[in-house]
């Protein structure tokens, strides 16, 4: 790895000072779980690393009924999974967070870092999208909001403009009918991080669901929103035959990617089979006597 300057600003305003007046030649440091590795192999190359890992005001996870849920950038995969309102009010998230990675990421990797640096292989960033959430950045023009659907924009490739920094991801308050679904599939189970995942949102009434957001992750660039899926599958009667009639929607939209960990091809197929089943059982119907 090339030497670097290591800066530790005490304060927010500090933080976005260090990394205006360095311009390209800073990055941001929230757990290192990433970015140290990138480093190592030269993908990123910076000659000041700020850290915010002095700024508790960016860590922690608190709830309330009108505002929802609100993430601290900093807060850690295993303070999430653990925290009691996500419990409470969005245990799909906390099932999630207490999934990836192994032990050692999930307590030093942040929810921040994880969706800065917007590796496709990865598990929050369709949940929460389904959910709704929006992210808070601050920079040196001060603070703005962006729904997390426009923050993760390509590739690796974030919305973030230079010397911006991530402080905050809140998930709007969930209605009593709503609930959350999260499927995530490894393609050997060695591996850590999924090579698809399916987050279902469903909004529900009798035999019938009145909203869904179903979104797509890991199989795709940037996780995927089956706007068309969405639309089939809301006030239509639940059933299997509506599940299967979904997920051919969803592999028809797809737009999955090709790499080293599965062909497009492969990356439809387990999609439709996993969102055949996540409707299925969010459905509470037998997924296993589907024709
Ligand atoms: C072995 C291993 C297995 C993994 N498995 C999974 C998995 O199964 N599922 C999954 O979802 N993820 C997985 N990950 C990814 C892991 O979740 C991320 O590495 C971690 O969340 C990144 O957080 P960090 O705080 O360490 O970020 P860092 O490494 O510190 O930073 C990552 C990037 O984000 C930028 N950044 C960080 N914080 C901010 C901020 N607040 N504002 C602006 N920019 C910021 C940095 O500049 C850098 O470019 C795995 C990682 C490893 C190493």
């Amino acid at each position: 790895m090339l030497p670097f300057e290591f800066l530790e600003p005490q304060t927010l305003a500090d933080a976005i000072a260090m990394l205006g007046d360095h311009d390209d030649d800073a990055c941001v440091f929230g757990g290192g779980t990433a970015l140290l590795l990138a480093m190592r192999q030269r993908m990123i190359a910076a000659n000041v690393v700020v850290s915010l890992g002095a700024l508790d005001q960016l860590r922690g996870v608190t709830f309330s009924p009108g505002q929802g849920l609100r993430i601290g950038a900093m807060t850690c995969h295993a303070e999430i999974a653990r925290a009691e309102p996500v419990h409470a009010h969005y245990p799909v998230l906390a099932q999630l967070f207490s999934g990836l990675a192994n032990p050692q990421v999930r307590n030093q990797g942040t929810v921040g870092g994880n969706v800065c640096y917007a590796d496709p292989a990865t598990d929050p960033q369709s949940c929460l999208i389904a959910l709704g959430a929006n992210v808070i950045i601050a920079g040196p023009d001060g603070e703005r909001r962006l729904p997390m659907r426009e923050f993760v924009v390509d590739f690796f490739t974030t919305a973030l403009e230079p010397g911006e920094i991530l402080t905050q991801i809140i998930v709007p308050p969930p209605s009593p009918q709503t609930v959350g679904h999260y499927r995530r599939l490894l393609r050997t189970p060695a591996e850590h991080r999924p090579v698809a995942n399916v987050s279902l949102v469903v909004t529900e009434r009798s035999n019938a669901w009145d909203a869904v957001s179903l979104v797509i992750g890991a199989a795709v660039p940037v996780a995927q929103t089956m706007y068309r899926a969405e639309a089939f599958l809301c006030g239509r009667p639940l059933s299997l035959d509506l599940a299967e009639e979904a997920a051919q929607i969803v592999a028809e939209d797809l737009n999955p990617v090709s790499d080293g960990r599965g062909d497009a091809a492969f990356r439809t197929q387990i999609v439709r089979a996993a969102t055949r089943r996540i409707i299925a059982e969010a459905a509470g119907l037998d997924w296993s006597k589907a024709s």
